[in-house]
């Protein structure tokens, strides 16, 4: 089956239920959510009855509870040394609060250097991820980056030493970002190609989720500016292809793609990839939608 999915809002009165309900109401058949706000440390206790409803619902609707997705605040930066305590005790609580809520897989941004150059970066990541993964149940997926500003992670390299540091091997893992890997300079029209420089270089048993999400920028900008699928310079049918690829068949597909007029896109974007049919005029559909 495949497992394509958005994220979806999480909040204090509904939490995961409501997480649940809205992957649903987009014909989704996976999800990826954040905890709280992803920019603050305000977190909401975790109410037990609804994660149970949660979980209830998901059998209902034939969602796998294992391949579900959290994201990780952004605010988390364990690159640098200036937060670097924070960063660690709030990703510990993170991880925690995934516990709770038996989310198996935890994306993470690696990190930002910012000046301390890419080896310090990447030994302060790797000190922070195992200082975290010690008795986590957990395990951590390291987004590739687009590489804009300090950002580390921007290409296999960086993400197979990060990998290599870490000592538990079974709680570390990738998400693959394909807006990201184009602004960082990879062709996303020769997918195949790629995943073979990542499985020769990291191993493609590491990929445990792909987001989704064209690009508005062309290959190598290194700017992050998402667009919706389809419009963007990846194009339709290569991100097709990257969903469809056999080799990625089990990992859930995950879309961060922009709202439209402030209405979200997902329940159109995932019947477009569903039907594998591009639709120009999605845009305006979304929009007239009241
Ligand atoms: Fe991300
Ligand atoms: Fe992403
Ligand atoms: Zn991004």
């Amino acid at each position: 089956m495949l497992l394509i999915g958005s994220h979806v809002g999480y909040n204090s009165k509904t939490q995961l239920l409501g997480s649940v309900e809205e992957a649903i109401n987009y014909n989704a058949t996976t999800f990826m959510y954040y905890t709280g706000a992803p920019q603050n440390t305000v977190r909401s206790s975790i109410d037990e009855k609804l994660t149970e409803k949660a979980f209830q619902k998901m059998k209902e609707n034939n969602i796998d509870r294992d391949k579900i997705i959290v994201h990780a605040p952004y605010i988390i930066n364990l690159a640098n040394t200036s937060k670097y305590q924070f960063a660690v005790d709030f990703l510990k609580q993170e991880i925690k609060r995934c516990e709770q809520l038996q989310t198996k897989y935890m994306v993470l941004h690696p990190g930002s250097h910012v000046g301390l150059g890419v080896d310090v970066g990447i030994s302060n990541i790797i000190s922070g991820l195992n200082e975290v993964l010690e008795n986590s149940k957990v395990m951590i997926l390291l987004e590739t980056m687009a590489g804009k500003g300090t950002e580390i992670g921007r290409n296999f390299e960086e993400i197979k030493k990060i990998i290599d540091g870490v000592n538990n091997k079974n709680l570390i893992g990738v998400c693959l970002d394909t807006c990201h890997l184009n602004d960082s300079g990879y062709d996303m029209t020769k997918f195949d190609e790629v995943l073979d420089e990542f499985d020769r270089k990291v191993g493609i048993k590491y990929i445990k989720c792909v987001h989704v999400n064209d690009s508005k920028n062309i290959i190598a900008s290194h700017k992050d500016r998402h667009e919706n699928i389809g419009f963007g310079t990846i194009g339709f049918d290569n991100l097709i292809k990257i969903i469809y690829n056999k080799r990625l068949i089990d990992v859930p597909k995950i879309l961060e793609t922009p709202y439209v007029e402030k209405k979200p896109p997902y329940k159109q974007e995932i019947n477009m990839i569903k039907n594998k049919k591009f639709d120009d005029k999605l845009k305006e559909k979304i929009t007239s939608i009241s």
